[in-house]
């Protein structure tokens, strides 16, 4: 490593870190120099199921899932490189009371900020999405500039754009510690035991974060969470890449098309946390519990199967598994700890990171550069539970709680 002093060290190189990396260049911040153990976007950045849904009820949200729409807008007119972004639009039912009170809530919300947004008949449904089963939908609301993109492809426009401005890229280079003189952070210390100098030290470390953290006595308030989805065997005339992707709250599902397969999500009704202590430097090494791909499905597939017929016949082509960082509130964390003047976090991104990291990096930035925030920060505290464990059973328990409960997109 060529410079061994920066004004701003990163950990992780995933769609947080990156977002952050991008977000601080372009405030011209300082030197700015990246970290990532693995290769930039190889880790849980690169097995979302890539929803970018816009309309959110929680405060802030829509404010920072518009600033990604932005960061994709800016960086591919910086970098000459297309993203990606599909604008296949999304559907949102509702089947029961408590989702439609949901489903006024998020049209409300959507017109509130401009979203445009449609309530639709079963005849419009069935023109926009033929395989749903229409009797099964009380009521559908049509967003049509809702989008998907690949999330390893977004994860590396920010590391790009980020590189055009400056910032040092280091993959395969693994953090070994954050390191502090009395409540000043230093730096940061590599594997090979080489330190690094810097008076700030971001913590974009994703499920690791808490690793990290670990040593300075800092717990930060998210678990690691299995978030999965199926993938059917091909059939391009059943499911165009064109077809708006689904949130079905009654069944806790979301479906989208891709490359004339169907991506299924499911949520359990008890999600399962992980340890952050077990978890291996690569995912690929991790066992996410595979028997999951056949009981999640055997559990979840009958609330599915009023909208989608023959989802047990349906060939199950892939299951992809993967940590979503899940906070009790499910609000993410991001900004300073107080414990160390120069340490910050952006992390908790409870399963949308590829909706928000560029409003999440943005947050990040803004906090770190000392500017006005955009959003409200308190909401995302790092501090706002106090104390937490997150090596406690009970604190992971309360994390998985928030997923298992999550019935949005
Ligand atoms: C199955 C699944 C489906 C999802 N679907 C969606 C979706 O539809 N929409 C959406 O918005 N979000 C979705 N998500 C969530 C999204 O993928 C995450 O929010 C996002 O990837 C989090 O990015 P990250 O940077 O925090 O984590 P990561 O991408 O995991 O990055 C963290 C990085 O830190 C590095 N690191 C860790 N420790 C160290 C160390 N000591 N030294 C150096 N580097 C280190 C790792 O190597 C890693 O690259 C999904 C997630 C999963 C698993």
């Amino acid at each position: 490593m060529e410079k061994l002093s920066y004004d701003i060290v990163i950990v992780g190189g995933g769609l947080l870190g990156c977002a952050t990396a991008y977000q601080l260049a372009k405030r011209k911040a300082g030197s700015i120099l990246l970290l990532d153990g693995n290769d930039i976007a190889s880790q849980a950045s690169s097995r979302a199921a890539c929803l970018l849904t816009r309309a959110r009820t929680k405060p802030g949200l829509m404010e920072i899932v518009q600033e990604t729409y932005d960061c994709i807008e800016e960086i591919e007119a910086m970098t000459g490189e297309e993203l990606g972004l599909q604008m296949c639009g999304s559907i949102t039912t509702a089947s029961s009371d408590a989702s439609l009170k949901g489903l006024e809530e998020l049209e409300a919300a959507a017109t509130r900020f401009g979203i445009p947004n449609e309530r639709i008949d079963h005849k419009r449904l069935k023109e926009l999405l033929p395989w749903i089963e229409a009797d099964a939908v009380g009521a559908a609301s049509y967003m049509p500039t809702d989008a998907f993109i690949d999330s390893a492809s977004l994860c590396q426009g920010y590391a790009h754009a980020a590189s055009q401005l400056g910032v040092m890229l280091k993959p395969n280079c693994k953090v070994a510690g954050i390191t502090a003189e009395g409540d000043r952070i230093t730096g940061v210390r590599l594997q090979d035991g080489i330190e690094i100098s810097s008076a700030v030290v971001v913590n974009a470390a994703g499920a690791w974060a808490n690793l990290l953290m670990r040593p300075l006595h800092i717990g930060l308030p998210f678990t690691p969470v299995r978030s999965h989805f199926w993938i059917t065997s091909t059939d391009a005339e059943r499911f165009p890449v064109n077809h708006p992707f689904t949130v079905i709250p009654d069944a806790r599902a979301f479906t989208r098309s891709d490359v004339g397969a169907l991506i299924i999500g499911l949520r359990e009704s008890q999600c399962q946390a992980f340890d952050p202590s077990t978890l291996t430097d690569k995912l690929e090494d991790f066992d996410f519990n595979q028997a999951a791909k056949w009981t999640v499905l055997d559990e979840c597939a009958p609330l599915l199967k009023a909208y989608l017929k023959d989802i047990d016949t349906l060939p199950i082509a892939h299951y992809m598994s993967g940590p979503s960082c899940y906070v009790p509130d499910a609000k993410f964390v991001i900004g300073a700890l107080p414990q160390y003047v120069g340490l910050y976090t952006v992390t908790g991104c409870c399963g949308g990171g590829v909706a928000c990291g560029g409003g999440m990096g943005r947050l990040a930035a803004e906090l770190i550069t000392g500017e006005e925030t955009f959003v409200d920060a308190a909401l995302f505290d790092p501090m706002r539970f106090g104390e937490v464990d997150p090596f406690a059973p009970e604190f992971q328990k309360r994390c998985a709680d928030a997923r298992s409960n999550k019935k949005g997109g």
